[in-house]
């Protein structure tokens, strides 16, 4: 059997221009493809008929390789694919530049640990069929210039659909997971054109009622970077017109084809990933009606082996029903912090091995990774490296990891900035960041640091959710009040926030809240008041992650997305 066992269920299709299901397939770079990874994770242990579709992405992302000077020099960062998928006999073509792109594709299955699986489809142009320069399309993750962006986005969205089609897949929703495939929304209105003769006008024959009865859309950041434009010159050459240009226009906004503009016109049921992101995305698109629902992370994906071991044991089921976590007060506080130390002392070996930082089990452990831009504001705690060295001498140590994209040399300063602070304060804390940040390092971190800090530019973080993956293995969070932590936050009890809960940030009074509260509140805590620093561990797993994970968020689709 392959994939065809598959197309007897109709199924809610989930296009993604990443995905991230494991460490060793290249095919995501960051949050969003985690999430959608997650996303179909638990779809697969609840039972949920979904299938993936993304692109396979040979070359991935990037590898990310820092000098000593904290520059970052980009590698290809190519996987086996024949080793994690397997071939689907199919080819399909879609028009770019006015000439046919052959399409093939590959699935990989999601196995849940309790018999569940969803496929997912990669989506794959390097074939003998294609010209040399139409076989790369499919190979960089984010690389290239806003024309290769439009081809790839041509064959996520329109290929999708006709790779679904050609196997025989009846679709009750397409899930739209960000706009790189609000193309998709096109060829859906090909499909569903009404003949001339039963409507009697050129308008009427496209049926955007019953398009959008079949779409969801889920938007992920207030961030401008992330809802794609392209001017309609390069749409008329590269795409051409799949359906009229003024219908285009129409739907898609007059001066430049904006793909979320486009997706929102043609859903039904648009949403946020926070509360706090609904209310922003409404602001920043009046007139459309927009929902909430707040991400999570996968727990089975996210829980470290110790913590696992601990669960098992006391909150059987967890796995399955993470709301079990509620009870996380019946641990021994012993036997947490037994776990908890197991995953701080792998972690900590593994940072001394690749590092040579010689980091201790005992000292306090700060941990910050995510993609490094400016506004996500890595450098806040250093923004004072001399208050920094009073406050954390001998208490404090930092570890710090990140990707910055290959043209956001914002980011990349960043990254070198925090070198040459971590030079100056060597002696009194020591940091260390660490090259190539992806699942497998997320997975040491978030289970071993012993808090971990999130201090972006408000309100820009839509949700994030290394956050959530931390509380799954007992750490508590110390952020800005902004996306999912607002709902997560109850101040000294699961966490600590910096700054206020107003809408923009005060960057003076970030830092100086941030250096006030580790100084007096955190450090005392954690090093004088280990029982009562137990509890707020504790709390994180009862309060935060038995909400915050995505099989809640899952049914939350379903109910209010999926099947209305
Ligand atoms: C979870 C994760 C992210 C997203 O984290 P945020 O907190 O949302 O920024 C990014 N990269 C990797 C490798 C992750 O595991």
């Amino acid at each position: 059997m392959g994939i065809e066992e598959f197309v007897k269920d109709t199924r809610i299709a989930y296009f993604s221009m990443e995905i991230g299901i494991r460490p060793e397939m290249h095919t995501y770079s960051g949050g969003l493809g985690i999430l959608a990874g997650d996303t179909l994770k638990s779809a697969a242990d609840l039972r949920i008929p979904m299938i993936g579709v993304t692109l396979i992405h040979r070359m991935g992302y990037f590898r990310q390789e820092l000098d000593p000077f904290g520059r970052q020099i980009e590698h290809p960062d190519s996987w086996d694919i024949e080793k994690y998928l397997k071939r689907i006999n199919i080819k399909v073509s879609v028009e770019i530049e006015k000439k046919p792109v052959y399409i093939t594709a590959w699935y990989y299955i999601i196995e849940s640990t309790i018999g569940g699986r969803v496929p997912v489809i990669l989506l794959d142009t390097d074939i003998p069929d294609n010209d040399p320069v139409d076989r790369t399309l499919t190979h960089y993750l984010y690389g290239g210039d806003l024309e290769y962006r439009l081809k790839q986005e041509i064959i996520l969205g329109i290929g999708g659909v006709r790779v679904l089609d050609e196997l025989g897949f009846e679709i009750r929703k397409y899930h739209m997971n960000e706009g790189h495939s609000s193309l998709l929304t096109l060829e859906l209105l090909k499909k569903f054109k009404k003949p001339i003769e039963e409507v009697w006008s050129e308008e009427l024959v496209w049926d955007v009622q019953k398009v959008r009865d079949l779409c969801v859309f889920t938007t992920h950041t207030p961030v401008e970077a992330g809802h794609d434009r392209f001017p309609y010159e390069l749409v008329q050459r590269v795409l051409g017109e799949p359906v009229p240009m003024w219908l285009i226009k129409k739907l898609a906004g007059d001066g430049m084809l904006n793909m979320t503009l486009l997706g929102f016109n043609l859903s039904e049921y648009i949403n946020g990933v926070s509360k706090k992101h609904e209310e922003v995305s409404e602001r920043m698109f009046p007139g459309y009606e927009i929902h909430a629902i707040t991400n999570g992370v996968h727990p089975y994906t996210w829980v470290s082996e110790p913590f696992k071991n601990l669960y098992n044991k006391h909150l059987p089921g967890w796995a399955m029903e993470p709301e079990i976590f509620v009870r996380a007060w019946k641990i021994p506080e012993e036997e947490l912090w037994d776990a908890h130390m197991q995953a701080k002392k792998s972690l900590i070996d593994y940072v001394n091995r690749i590092s040579g930082a010689n980091f201790n089990y005992e000292t306090f452990t700060i941990g910050f990774a995510r993609r490094a831009t400016p506004y996500k504001r890595a450098d806040l705690l250093l923004s004072d490296p001399e208050r920094l060295a009073i406050v954390g001498e001998g208490r404090v140590q930092i570890i710090y990891a990140g990707k910055a994209h290959p043209k956001d040399e914002g980011g990349k300063q960043l990254i070198q900035r925090i070198f040459q602070v971590k030079e100056r304060i060597k002696d009194k804390v020591k940091i260390v960041y660490l090259p190539n940040y992806d699942m497998a390092m997320a997975m040491k971190l978030v289970a071993g640091v012993d808090i971990w800090l999130n201090n972006p530019l408000k309100p820009l973080e839509a949700s994030g959710t290394s956050g959530m993956k931390a509380t799954h293995n007992g750490v508590p969070n110390f952020s800005v009040l902004d996306g999912w932590w607002i709902e997560g936050w109850i101040e000294g009890y699961t966490g600590w926030s910096i700054g206020t809960l107003e809408e923009t940030s005060d960057p003076k009074r970030d830092s100086e809240d941030l250096y006030f509260k580790l100084g007096n509140d955190i450090l005392p805590m954690f090093y004088e008041n280990r029982n009562i620093w137990i509890k707020v561990m504790k709390n994180a797993i009862a309060m935060n992650a038995y909400y915050f994970n995505t099989h809640r968020m899952i049914r939350f689709y379903v109910t209010e997305a999926y099947i209305r």
